[in-house]
């Protein structure tokens, strides 16, 4: 029997993602990854008496765009709380974060589920915090060192309402959350560097139950193979106490990456006490219907807008979700179908031999020297029949990508790599063909009809690919 015969899981995420401003979030500290440590550390981001935080209106920016991109409500009266307590990489002795006034409220964000339909996953919130320094335990043997640098950076949180139902939806999630952060330009989604970080409730009920089960917290999950890791072991783990007839514990978990499990780190009280109280250095701050429309005007088409009108364009849902992955393709595909009808060729070559030039060139599509006029050239040269394919994809793209100006046909005419379709000349390298191979055209006249491609790949082969 599987734990699936008995409950039901249900899970909640919660999002941290490090805004990509230039600036922290209450001062002008740099926000740069990867610098020495603690050198970006004015007074204010140690919270020295007599500093003045300011709020960085770029990061309240970035907040209501994603909040707009996921349908919120967003608030425009809002102030920052001090939520208390004390940690070696919090110099203030606090944090400054949004408590009663999320600045985004509700809101929802569409996931594909295991039978391939869609569904909404609900948001509760989207706020906006500092993040706390960096502990590193494991640089020093005996000591824990501490870098101040990340304390102050902004972050939005985006929190779920528990309804995510499994932990392949959980994957789902997190991966269309930091599509949607990219796209938006607020957050670079990298999670290695730790700028997307989730945290992860899961609890376990009767199947059929109403009232939730108690749930534990997995933190910090750096990676979204390690929030669906730390799922399915978890839900193991609960079934596993439940079958006993024991009582799960409300607990905060961190997950071991090194052997795919989880271990306690605390014990949940009841509630935590912060304290929370509104910061009295940072003015409230109220947003007015305009300043929102201005944001709302300037957000991107979303990708599952371009995804639909992909698909309403005649391509798979497939290829549709491919070409949305990120937003500099979507952009290339539009480009290029502005210069010819044949989508389906332009996303063929986009995902195919385009993707794998870049690839092993080591450069993004941003950086690609080949405009959408030159691919669809490109393109009705194949379709006419001037070149084929595969010299097409494997000799004139590369030569179209590092010739700046030729065109298609010029190139495909100095390396002499015209389709021949002059009957006689085709004939000749036929006749060779046949003649070189008598064996296998008695085998073939015998009925064996799948010889056939040999024949013609020798002809290619001896006609250069012509
Ligand atoms: P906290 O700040 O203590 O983590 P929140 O109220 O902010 O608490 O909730 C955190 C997350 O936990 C939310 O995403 C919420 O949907 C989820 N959650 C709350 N209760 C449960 C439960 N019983 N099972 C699964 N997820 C839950
Ligand atoms: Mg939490």
């Amino acid at each position: 029997m599987s734990w699936t015969d008995t409950y039901e899981v249900v899970i909640g995420l919660e999002v941290h993602a490090q805004l990509a401003t230039a600036s922290k979030l209450f001062c002008g500290d740099s926000t740069a990854f990867g610098a020495e440590p603690n050198t970006h550390i004015s007074p204010i981001t140690m919270g020295h008496p007599g500093t003045l935080p300011k709020t960085n209106k770029k990061a309240v920016d970035y907040a209501i765009k994603m909040g707009l991109a996921c349908a919120c409500e967003i608030e425009k009266d809002n102030y920052f709380a001090r939520k208390n307590y004390f940690y070696p990489d919090l110099p203030k002795g606090y944090q400054i974060s949004q408590h009663t006034t999320p600045i985004c409220k509700g809101g929802k964000v569409r996931i594909k589920t295991a039978d391939g339909t869609y569904r909404f996953v609900q948001l509760n919130r989207i706020h906006l915090e500092e993040d706390a320094g960096k502990s590193i335990h494991d640089l020093d043997p005996t000591f824990t060192c501490i870098d101040l640098n990340r304390a102050g950076t902004p972050l939005i949180e985006i929190v779920t309402e528990p309804a995510i139902f499994s932990a392949d939806e959980a994957w789902q999630y997190v991966t269309e959350i930091r599509k949607l952060v990219r796209w938006l330009g607020i957050c670079d989604g990298n999670m290695e560097e730790g700028s997307l970080r989730c945290d992860a409730n899961i609890s376990l009920k009767l199947k059929g139950a109403t009232t939730l089960g108690t749930r534990v917290e997995v933190k910090n999950l750096n990676s979204i193979r390690n929030v669906k890791k730390a799922i399915e072991f978890e839900i193991e783990r609960l079934a596993a106490i439940l079958d006993k007839g024991e009582k799960v514990q409300q607990q905060t978990r961190s997950f071991n990456a090194s052997n795919d499990t989880t271990f306690a780190i605390r014990d949940k009280e009841e509630a935590n006490d912060y304290r929370y109280f509104p910061d009295p250095d940072l003015a409230p701050f109220h947003l007015t219907d305009s300043f929102i429309q201005h944001i709302q005007s300037q957000l991107p088409v979303l990708p599952n807008a371009f995804t639909e009108k992909f698909i309403s364009l005649g391509l798979s849902e497939y290829d549709a979700h491919q070409l949305c992955d990120e937003q500099a393709t979507a952009l290339y595909f539009e480009s290029a179908i502005a210069h010819t009808q044949n989508y389906k060729a332009v996303a063929n070559w986009i995902l195919g031999p385009i993707k794998q030039y870049l690839h092993e060139h080591h450069i993004s599509l941003q950086e690609l020297t080949l405009d959408g006029i030159k691919l669809a050239e490109l393109i009705a040269l194949v379709d006419e029949g001037t070149i084929n394919f595969s010299i097409a994809s494997s000799k004139i793209l590369p030569a179209l990508i590092t010739s700046n100006n030729l065109s298609a046909l010029s190139i495909a005419e100095s390396m002499n790599l015209l389709q021949v379709s002059d009957g006689n000349e085709l004939s000749k390298w036929i006749e060779a063909v046949i003649t070189k191979m008598p064996d296998k055209v008695a085998e073939y006249k015998k009925g064996k009809k799948g010889l056939i491609g040999l024949f013609v790949g020798e002809v290619k082969k001896l006609s250069g690919g012509k």
